[in-house]
């Protein structure tokens, strides 16, 4: 089979398409979200990308957010390893090789986009007791501001830091991250301003199950260049971005955790509590859970991580 960015980003239009058609449905039921097999996702190729920056700003520029400090020209900023935040929902980090192996690829510093992996079952809409933050059917995890009370219990659960709160603006803030550009996929088909504009073509596009083939593709056809390993596929159940490293991720800013979507730990925990009227007992119970099932556990398996061969066969993990 032949297959190529191209022809994934050709399959892009139908597959923003299909967020058009199946609009906004909710994927909220207690057995987990239940997700279109046609959802959308981004696969990150992080061997291409070279830390130009120019995603963080096409992102600021569709969202209206704040000129950073320092211009997005100044390529400094990435030496020091960021977060998204409430003025920023993607960052480019750098990481300069720790471990050499047998990638020849490893010789320059990885850099690596991050935002919202828009979890298959996110914890971010599992702790949200308003349900302000919801999983859409096709892919992108979106918020309503209308519903949200600012408890930030969702940036308490989500394992990877993502939902950041407008502390600055005391009549009425929210919680922001990024949406999958969904109200635009949405309107027109428009891909994510990211996916978009850069030059080094580092995301594609399309339908979550398409990139996981495609990903599969690259690994096989580029032997000595990738770890074997597709970051999302299975990671907290699975998440609609997906990256692709010559590095082991966690070495590269992406925790290692675990396959198991940590809602469904938490929810089983809440409905036993909520049965005995314990809710607020519940709710601590839930959010303690969700740490202990994401950050705790990542921390001890990172101490205990060995880096493996890195061949075809091999891989990370
Ligand atoms: S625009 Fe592309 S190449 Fe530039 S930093 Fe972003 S992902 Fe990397
Ligand atoms: S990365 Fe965090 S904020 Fe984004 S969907 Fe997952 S749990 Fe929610
Ligand atoms: S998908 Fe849209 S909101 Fe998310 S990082 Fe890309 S440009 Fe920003």
């Amino acid at each position: 089979m032949k297959l190529s960015r191209r022809h994934f980003l050709g399959l892009a239009g139908s597959a923003a398409a299909g967020v058009l058609t199946a609009g906004s449905d909710d994927a909220t039921a207690s057995a987990g979200p239940s997700v279109s097999p046609d959802a959308v996702g981004c696969l990150v190729d992080t061997t291409l990308c070279v830390g130009c920056r120019k995603c963080e700003q096409a992102c600021n520029e569709r969202h209206g957010l704040p000129k950073p400090q320092e211009s997005f020209e100044e390529l400094t900023v990435l030496e020091n390893e960021r977060r998204p935040d409430e003025t920023s929902y993607t960052v480019v980090n750098k990481y300069y090789p720790k471990n050499i192996g047998s990638l020849t690829w490893r010789e320059r510093p990885t850099f690596v986009k991050f935002q919202c992996m828009h979890c298959n079952d996110p914890s971010c809409a599992s702790a949200c007791i308003v349900g302000a933050l919801h999983k859409t059917r096709n892919g992108p995890v979106i918020y309503d501001p209308e519903k949200c009370i600012g408890c930030r219990y969702c940036m308490v659960a989500c394992p990877f830091q993502i939902p950041a709160y407008e502390y600055h603006n005391p009549v009425n803030p929210e919680v922001r991250k990024c949406t999958f550009c969904f109200e635009y996929l949405k309107k027109d088909g428009e891909l994510p301003a990211c996916a978009k504009i850069c030059p080094r073509e580092v995301m594609t596009f399309g339908r979550r199950t398409d990139l996981l083939e495609f990903a599969r593709w690259k690994i096989k056809n580029n032997p000595g260049r990738y770890v074997n390993h597709i970051y999302g596929e299975h990671e907290v159940g699975g998440t609609s971005w997906l990256y692709l490293a010559s590095e082991p991720f966690q070495n590269i800013g992406l925790p290692k955790l675990g396959s198991k979507a940590p809602p469904r730990l938490t929810e089983t925990i809440q409905h036993g509590l909520f049965r005995y009227f314990a809710a607020p007992i519940g709710l601590y119970a839930v959010l303690g859970a969700i740490m202990w099932a994401t950050g705790f556990t990542a921390e001890k398996e990172n101490d205990a991580c060995v880096v493996e061969d890195t061949s075809e066969e091999g891989g990370e993990s």
